[in-house]
């Protein structure tokens, strides 16, 4: 008779064969998407445990059913410059899945925007609405115009156009979208009066991230940046230490960083480093957030400005050698794949402690072995900023009641979101047998909740 050893080792083969046959259908179905086969890859090799636990999964064929979107919309999106001329560009909406709630997740407008993309925030955007706890689906959208240069009066046309199509496919019970890299507060609100004007109806819960004065959440603005700072303090306190007198590096200096920089001064450490997509800034004296806010928020302006305000700092070309600069804390906020295995390797050299990802699949996949095998704390995107969507389900919640909570009071409920987010990761990955390592507790604790769901309402 088999011992349970080795019951269990035979499981696990079949759990990994089973992983590695729809990896291998994945990539067939999506050739060329590269980022969707990484998000994909790591989701998976993170699940071979449950499989083996669970074998009413693989009966389900839950991950093939997972993987595949439930739905994919791509349209064209016209528009007039200021000159005249008439631009097109491409959008998209996948509506992933929406087992546990309306489907949930940003719009990014940016050049690189494509379905590789598009698919890989909508993949993990799953787990991560289903970690927050709270009822929202897993969905993702964008365009690949580029807001830069654009004059308020262009960013405007295109938004309406944009929401042209998409208004056929959303709504505050069916798809609800939010900002993401390209799309802050006047995005969303040239959007919204789109939306409103073609319902001839007030729907505020369609979009969250909105302005306060018409149904934005207040803290939302914030939500990213401090709940990612909020999850590494719970790191950090696990293994006795704190932000306190701490070096700390934060990429990009957009809506995420800008808030993660902020709570970590807040919480006694020193940024000192800060970047954008041309290059990086290094204020020994401790980035000056004021400068960064009124640059980036006010003046849509370059982060090499902040030399002519603060001539003791310095500016370096090159976003990704911000990872050279030595730090105890590492906060990749920017944009996918900004750390590789050299900047990892960097990194771990200088002595990080840390790491917390604000921004959505920043660590490649080597770069994150790195990380786990020296022992450096990581904390995965989908759980650590998590804090963003979770607000935004608050926004959501205060739109339906038709009222509004207190700066203090959503906070207080992001910090406690994101303790329980660290909690349930930390309890997966101990009882899936990798205690401590937040990748594999984190998409463990995000699926399981969306398998459950989506086994109860059949095959539909
Ligand atoms: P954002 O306000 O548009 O700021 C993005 C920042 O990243 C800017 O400083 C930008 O520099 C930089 N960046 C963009 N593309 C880059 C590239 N290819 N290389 C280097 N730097 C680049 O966007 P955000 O909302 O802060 O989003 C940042 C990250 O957080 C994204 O991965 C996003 O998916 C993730 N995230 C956002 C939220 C949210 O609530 N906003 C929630 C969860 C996760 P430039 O100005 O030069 O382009």
């Amino acid at each position: 008779m088999a011992t349970v050893q080795e019951i269990k080792q035979d499981q696990l083969l079949d759990a990994k064969k089973y992983v590695d046959d729809v990896y291998e259908v994945v990539k067939k179905r999506n050739q060329g998407e590269e980022e969707f086969h990484q998000a994909v890859k790591e989701v998976f090799d993170s699940l071979v445990p449950v499989f083996a636990k669970h074998p009413e999964y693989i009966e389900h064929n839950i991950l093939e059913q997972v993987v595949e979107p439930e739905r994919i919309i791509s349209f064209r999106v016209p528009w007039v410059d200021d000159e005249g001329k008439v631009q097109v560009n491409r959008g998209f909406r996948v509506q992933f899945n929406s087992a546990i709630g309306p489907y949930k997740g940003g719009l990014r407008f940016h050049p690189s925007v494509n379905a590789s993309i598009i698919k890989f925030l909508g993949f993990e955007q799953i787990f991560k609405n289903s970690l927050t706890g709270q009822p929202i689906g897993g969905g993702k959208g964008g365009s690949d115009f580029d807001p830069k240069g654009k004059s308020d009066r262009e960013i405007m046309r295109f938004c309406q156009s944009f929401m042209n199509e998409l208004v056929n496919h959303i709504g505050p019970d069916v798809d609800v979208p939010a900002g993401d890299i390209g799309v802050g507060a006047r995005e969303v609100g040239f959007m919204f009066g789109q939306y409103k004007r073609l319902k001839g109806a007030y729907e505020a819960g369609v979009l969250t991230g909105k302005g306060v004065g018409y149904g934005g959440s207040l803290a939302r603005t914030e939500a990213t940046g401090y709940g990612t700072v909020y999850f590494v303090e719970e790191m950090l306190k696990d293994n006795g230490d704190s932000f306190k007198g701490k070096t700390v590096v934060v990429s990009g200096s957009g809506n995420v960083s800008i808030y993660a920089i902020e709570k970590a001064h807040e919480l006694g450490a020193k940024v000192v480093a800060c970047s954008d997509s041309g290059g990086y800034i290094y204020d020994k004296n401790g980035i000056d957030l004021a400068t960064v806010k009124q640059l980036k928020e006010v003046e849509r302006k370059r982060i090499s400005e902040y030399v002519n305000h603060h001539p003791e700092a310095t500016y370096h070309e090159g976003s990704t050698d911000i990872w050279l600069v030595p730090c105890d804390i590492a906060l990749p906020c920017a944009t996918q794949n900004e750390i590789n295995d050299v900047s990892a390797k960097i990194l771990v050299a200088n002595g990080v402690k840390a790491v917390g990802e604000g921004a959505n699949m920043p660590s490649t996949l080597e770069a994150i072995d790195i990380f786990i095998k020296n022992d450096v704390l990581f904390g995965p995107a989908k759980a650590a900023n998590a804090g963003g969507v979770a607000v935004s389900a608050l926004e959501m919640a205060q739109n339906s009641m038709r009222l509004s909570w207190t700066f203090a009071e959503v906070d207080a409920k992001l910090h406690e979101i994101m303790k329980n987010i660290y909690k349930d990761s930390v309890e997966a990955s101990v009882e899936y047998g990798h205690p401590g390592n937040l990748v594999v507790g984190s998409n463990i604790a995000g699926f399981k909740k969306v398998a459950n769901a989506m086994i109860s309402q059949g095959v539909i």
